[in-house]
This record gives structure tokens, C-alpha cells and sequence, in this order.
């Protein structure tokens, strides 16, 4: 729904809950503004030839902070993309990657264009122009800026923008880090399409783990049996909806998409959804659920968790008061304007920031540049060895109940899950949970040690800026 409030723009929002926190904060004079504002941002138009005329184009590449390069950030496909989204998404990176230690400036690019209207070699086409117009620039390149999907492009276009990057660059041997999240048989790494979703799942995971944080949001238990609406049914949405569903016992009752929304108390199967998704173009139809036609309402349902894992925006000033559910996790960037963040706090709503929430897909994207510079894939050399030294104790265990007749015997399925060597999914998974434990203790840790931050966004915040701060300091600024 529209609010019908004027309200700030999507930089602006950004730069209000930046302020809020900073206002907390002892920072030198000067570098407060240093951080906050976005270095540059390129904009390109190019021309290419489809359907028998010249089409032109407009994308955009921001690069928000270098006090760690290269920077990193996704490239969007969509008609609504303009200069202050890549802004403010831009300076969301920097705060992301901070946040979970991410090596890396923050940055983000766009391209204004219904992906839908063109076909697979249209897209090829337009993409392999956009990215040879920011390649040329140096704002594609592995040492200096790197991105990755985001909404409207997936491991395909990150395909076309590495192999248009290496036939740019043909001596330069690590180009392949040059852009992630690229399939794994074009030098992507293992769990990068599932890792944004994945890491909401992981995010929610930990909230669960500290009943003090359950009791704020006026929760109790565990994710199980918990009723969840999702927003977006798309690359972060999907995943994260069947991950919390299949494995945690959480219960998808609504999902909203572009036409409509389902929604049911008892159940939604996502899988069955996704597939009707891919054959029919959206959830109207599907005839396992009611349907809603104004699917944003039914972000106002009742419901333990919300996910918005669309676009930014969706809840504010004319749906905030509405909102019913007591925690929502930020899987999509922005999703909450400044205005509707303080009448949810001021309900009490517990709100998982997207600066942290969806910082699954960087943290992933951070492995999967590890691995192309270091050209060997993870688990490559210690896997068979691992699995060897607990064989080695899985036979001394079977020698020594055999031989001494102790009465034992080990539990069937245990040799089996213990002789296993962790691959690369393993390591990645484990290095992504990790990750997100961390961040989120260190943001908790903020959160209820000082009187004057009321939420986990002012706290998140204040750790990523605080370690912004840091390496300006270390750089003499
Ligand atoms: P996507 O394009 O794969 O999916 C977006 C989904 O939202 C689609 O299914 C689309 O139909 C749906 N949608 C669009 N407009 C809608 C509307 N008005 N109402 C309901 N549904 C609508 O995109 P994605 O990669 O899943 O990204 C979603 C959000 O997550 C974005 O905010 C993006 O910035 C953020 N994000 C993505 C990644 C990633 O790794 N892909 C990482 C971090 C953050």
C-alpha cells in the first residue's frame, strides 16, 4: 500500500537511523559526515541494438566507503532503480560488511529495467554492455569493486559479467574474483545462491537462542510451530521460507507476491508455491490457499514473525500502526521507512535489521572471492585426512568393545555422520553460522549493556559504524 504521508526517501531513511545512532556516539568532528556520505556515484547510459533499433539504457554503480577495498555490493534489475536507492543501499553495505566482518567498502549498482520484457540473449546483450561500461571504469574489478546479485539477477547475468570481465582483462589471473555469486561451474562457490536466505534462517536461529530477546519481542519457545508471513517469494524469500519450514518447524501461513498474496493458518507449502510461481507467473491460482488480491494487507494479518524479503518501503507510515506481528526480520533492504521504525518501536516490536539480517549473501560472496584469489576450493586439502584420523578412532572404539566384550556398541548412523569430512558446502555453511552468531552477540551486547539504545538497528548501527571509525582512525583520518 502507498502511504499516503510524504515521507523521506529511501537515503534519507537511512541516513536518519545513522544519525540516531551516531547522536550516541563520541566520534572526532568531521568524521561522522565522512562516513556517512556516499563517495560517488557513476551513472552510464549505453545504447543496445535489439528488436531492430537502438534501446538505451540507464544504470547506475555508488561506491559509498573505501576504507576497505575492493567494495562490494549487489547489482539490481528493476524499473524503480534510481540514484538514491543505489545510495542508500550503497551506504547499507558499508555498515553490513562491517557488521559481520566482511572485508570490504560498501557499494551497489542498478540497472533501470523490467528483467521480464526481454529474453535470455536480450539480457545477455544488455548485460554484457553494462558491465564492459563499468568495467572500463574499474568499477568492476577484483582488487577494487566486486558485486553480486541482488533483486532481478541471479548466478546467470553474474556469469556474463565475469566472462565479459575476463575477455577484458585476458591476462589477469584472478579474474574470476572480479564479481559473486556465480555458478559453481564458472568459479562460484557452493551455497552462495541459498546463503541470504539461509542466513535469515541462521539469524533467526540465534534470536531463539536468548530468551531475554524472546521475552522483548512478548515471544516464548523456540521457532517451532511459529506462524511466519513472507513478502517475496523470490532468491532470499524462498529460501529462507522453506529452510525455517522444513527444518525448523516454523509454519509458512502467508506469502505475499506482486499479484496477491495466499494465506493459510494451517500451512503453505512452499515448494508447491515456488513451482506454481515459475509455470503461471505469480501465486493467483494456486489453488491450495485463499488469495488475497491486495497482498500487502495481509502483511497486517496476525502472525508470530514477518519476513518483507521484496523492497524497501513496504511498511511505513500508512500500514506501521497496523502491524501486528511482535518481531520482523529485515530479509529485504529498506524494508521499514524511518517513520514506521519509530511507531513499531514505540509498540514494541522487536525488529532484526536488514543491515545484519540479509548479510548472509555477502558473507557467502566474501568466501566465494577467497576462494577464486586463492584458486583452490575449500576442503580440498584437509577433507580426506580429517576423515582418516576419525577413522582411526572409529576403529580403536570398535577394537576396544570387541576385544574387551565392554557391552557397547556405537549408535547406528554415528560412523557415519563422524567418518564424513567436512566439503565445501559443510564450510561454508558452518563459516556462515559462525558469522552470523557473531554479529548478532555483538549487536545484542550493545543493545542491552546501554540505557540509551532501545533496539537492535541503534545497535547494529553503532558496532558497524564504530568499526568503520577504526579503520579511518588506522588510516590517520
Ligand atoms: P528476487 O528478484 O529474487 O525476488 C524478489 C521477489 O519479490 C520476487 O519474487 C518478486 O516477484 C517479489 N516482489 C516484487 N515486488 C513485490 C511487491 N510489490 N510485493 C510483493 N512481492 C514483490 O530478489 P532477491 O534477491 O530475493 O532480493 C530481495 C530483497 O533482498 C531485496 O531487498 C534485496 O536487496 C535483498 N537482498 C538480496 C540479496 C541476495 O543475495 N539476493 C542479498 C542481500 C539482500
Amino acid at each position: 500500500m502507498t502511504a499516503l504521508i510524504k515521507e523521506p526517501s529511501f537515503r534519507e531513511c537511512v541516513d536518519l537511523m545513522f544519525n540516531r545512532a551516531v547522536a550516541l556516539m563520541d566520534l572526532p568532528p568531521g568524521l561522522e559526515e565522512k562516513i556517512r556520505v556516499c563517495n560517488a556515484t557513476y551513472t552510464v547510459r549505453f545504447g543496445v541494438r535489439l528488436r531492430g533499433q537502438i534501446h538505451t539504457f540507464t544504470g547506475y554503480r555508488s561506491v559509498h566507503s573505501e576504507h576497505m577495498e575492493p567494495v562490494k555490493g549487489g547489482i539490481r534489475y528493476a524499473m524503480a532503480v534510481n540514484q538514491d536507492e543505489v545510495e542508500a543501499l550503497a551506504a547499507l553495505m558499508t555498515y553490513k560488511c562491517a557488521l559481520v566482518e566482511a572485508p570490504f567498502g560498501g557499494s551497489k549498482g542498478g540497472l533501470r529495467i523490467d528483467p521480464r520484457e526481454w529474453d535470455e540473449h536480450e539480457l545477455e546483450q544488455i548485460t554484457r554492455r553494462f558491465a564492459y561500461e563499468l568495467a572500463k571504469r574499474d568499477l568492476i574489478n577484483p582488487s577494487q569493486n566486486v558485486p553480486a546479485p541482488d533483486m532481478g539477477t541471479g548466478e546467470r547475468e553474474m556469469a556474463w559479467i565475469a566472462d565479459q570481465y575476463r575477455r577484458m582483462n585476458t591476462t589477469d589471473i584472478n579474474s574470476r574474483a572480479c564479481v559473486t555469486g556465480k555458478p559453481v561451474n564458472a568459479g562460484g562457490i557452493q551455497g552462495r545462491t541459498e546463503a541470504t536466505g539461509r542466513g535469515v534462517q541462521y539469524a533467526l536461529q540465534e534470536f531463539f537462542r536468548h530468551p531475554e530477546d524472546i521475552n522483548a519481542a512478548g515471544l516464548s519457545g523456540t521457532l517451532d510451530g511459529k506462524r511466519v508471513i513472507v513478502q517475496g517469494l523470490g532468491n532470499v524469500g524462498y529460501h529462507a521460507a522453506k529452510f525455517l519450514s522444513e527444518e525448523d518447524g516454523a509454519i509458512i501461513t502467508g506469502i505475499i507476491e506482486r499479484d496477491g498474496a495466499l494465506f493459510d493458518e494451517k500451512g503453505i507449502n512452499v515448494d508447491a508455491v515456488r513451482d506454481w510461481i515459475v509455470k503461471h507467473g505469480g501465486v493467483t491460482g494456486y489453488p491450495d490457499a485463499a488469495h488475497h488480491a491486495e497482498g500487502a494487507i495481509v502483511l497486517e494479518q496476525d502472525c508470530d514473525i514477518l519476513i518483507p524479503a521484496a523492497l524497501e518501503g513496504v511498511i511505513n507510515m500508512g500500514n506501521a500502526a497496523r502491524i501486528k506481528a511482535p518481531l520482523i526480520i529485515e530479509a529485504a533492504n529498506g524494508p521499514i521507512t524511518a517513520g514506521a521504525d519509530d511507531v513499531l518501536r514505540e509498540k514494541g516490536t522487536v525488529i532484526i535489521p536488514d543491515m545484519y539480517a540479509n548479510a548472509g549473501g555477502v558473507t557467502v560472496s566474501y568466501f566465494e572471492w577467497v576462494k577464486n584469489l586463492s584458486h583452490i576450493r575449500f576442503g580440498r586439502m584437509g577433507r580426506r585426512q580429517e576423515e582418516a584420523s576419525h577413522q582411526l578412532i572409529v576403529d580403536e572404539l570398535e577394537r576396544l568393545s570387541s576385544d574387551r566384550d565392554l557391552g557397547w556398541t556405537l549408535t547406528p548412523g554415528f560412523k557415519q555422520k563422524y567418518l564424513k569430512g567436512a566439503g565445501e558446502l559443510e564450510l561454508v555453511r558452518s563459516g556462515l553460522d559462525d558469522t552470523m552468531r557473531a554479529a548478532y552477540q555483538s549487536m545484542r551486547e550493545v543493545w542491552h549493556a546501554r540505557d540509551d539504545v532501545k533496539d537492535l538497528r541503534t545497535a547494529a548501527y553503532l558496532v558497524a559504524i564504530e568499526k568503520v571509525a577504526g579503520s579511518y582512525r588506522a588510516l590517520g583520518l
